[in-house]
């Protein structure tokens, strides 16, 4: 169970989305997301020059997704969990 906590979690590709019926994989992308902060519980929103998600090491831009916040994640935006991308 804890490897599906912490396991990364990658939109899946449209040809790969649960044949059987939508809301199921939806429901299935939500559960594999609950370890995940909500974007209101860390304050995201508008970057500044030095910090924001496109310099965050938790930012992914293939898919413009975050380890740590749930949903879709602009590089130009903020959180409270920002932290550098170590060099
Ligand atoms: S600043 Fe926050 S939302 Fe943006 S990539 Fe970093 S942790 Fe994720």
């Amino acid at each position: 169970m804890a490897s599906i906590l912490t396991r990364k979690v990658l939109p899946r590709p449209r040809w790969e989305s649960n044949p059987i019926h939508p809301l199921l994989d939806l429901w299935i992308t939500e559960m594999m997301n609950e370890h995940k902060a909500t974007k209101d519980s860390v304050d995201y929103s508008q970057g500044m020059p030095k910090s924001h998600c496109g310099i965050c090491r938790y930012y992914e831009f293939d898919t413009q997704t975050c380890e740590k916040v749930r949903g879709h994640i602009h590089p130009d935006m903020w959180c409270k969990l920002w932290a550098p991308i170590e060099k």
